[in-house]
């Protein structure tokens, strides 16, 4: 049991890489706090697993952050998991699609961390440390992809967040890292594809960009949210981590 005694948050937990992670985290002994802005998704997530409570939270939301952070009491993990994928050159951006992408995946992350850590720094000096991950993406400050600027500029941006925070808390336990994975099949990536002028094309080149020559699942990305999480990555901060079946390499 990997994260046993370990009391773990986790945002976007309802779909995706969020949801596999919040399952992978109790099945290695976390109490998980799965928060997701839908009640839905959340609503079978519970199932899954004993150990898991959920809790609907819009990352986007500062009054409900707070409130929430009152409620939470002192976390061993915060993984800020929920981001957009915006499609397009810097011609299609629009000033709102703009702002709403830095809000959600950026300026979410700050409010959360903002909210959470004072829990997180108590938490620390009883056991010795605490751990947040980020959710990036290769398509960050890491690489460029065709029409995904604005989507990059957003996770190069949660680089920087997570380096400065591990920076500034590194001597009183806080290890902060980010999570830089390929191109994984979740809902979100399946509403890509079918949302594609040519669906059946569109996959193929997604498959195509990933050298592995396969779509990641979510089952590849889970097993290093659960070793960042935990302590056995205690000597890891401030880390950009990549998970690409080897498009970086
Ligand atoms: P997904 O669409 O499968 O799940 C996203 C979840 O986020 C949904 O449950 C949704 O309800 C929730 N959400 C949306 N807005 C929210 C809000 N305001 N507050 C709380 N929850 C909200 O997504 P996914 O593909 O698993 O992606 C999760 C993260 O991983 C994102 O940050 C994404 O950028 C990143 N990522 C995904 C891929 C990929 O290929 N799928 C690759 C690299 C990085």
């Amino acid at each position: 049991m990997r994260l046993k005694g370990k009391r773990i948050l986790i945002s976007a937990a309802a779909n995706g890489i969020g949801r596999g992670s919040a399952i992978a985290c109790a099945a290695e002994g976390a109490d998980v706090v799965a928060v997701d802005i839908s009640a839905e998704g959340l609503s079978t997530l519970s199932a899954e697993h004993p150990a898991i409570r959920t809790h609907v939270l819009d990352v986007r939301d500062r009054s409900a952050i707070d409130a929430f952070a009152r409620i939470a009491g002192p976390l061993d993990g915060l993984f800020n998991c929920a981001g957009f994928v915006h499609n397009g050159t810097v011609f299609d951006i629009s000033e709102e699609d703009w702002a709403f992408s830095f809000d959600l995946n950026v300026t979410s992350m700050y409010r959360m961390i903002q909210a959470l850590l004072p829990g997180m720094l108590e938490r620390a000096d009883e056991t010795g440390g605490a751990s947040i991950l980020n959710m990036a993406s290769m398509a960050s400050s890491i690489k460029g992809f065709p029409n995904r600027t604005l989507y990059g500029a957003t996770k190069a941006a949660v680089i920087g967040l997570t380096k400065g925070v591990a920076a500034d808390f590194v001597r009183r336990g806080i290890r902060c890292n980010a999570l830089c994975p390929g191109t994984v099949d979740t809902p979100s990536l399946r509403s890509r594809i079918a949302s594609a002028p040519d669906p059946v094309q569109a996959e193929k080149d997604f498959i195509a960009r990933q050298p592995v020559g396969r779509l990641a699942t979510v089952d590849d990305i889970t097993p290093l949210v659960v070793y960042l999480l935990s302590d056995e990555s205690k000597f890891v901060t401030g880390q950009a981590v990549l998970v690409d079946g080897g498009v970086t390499i």
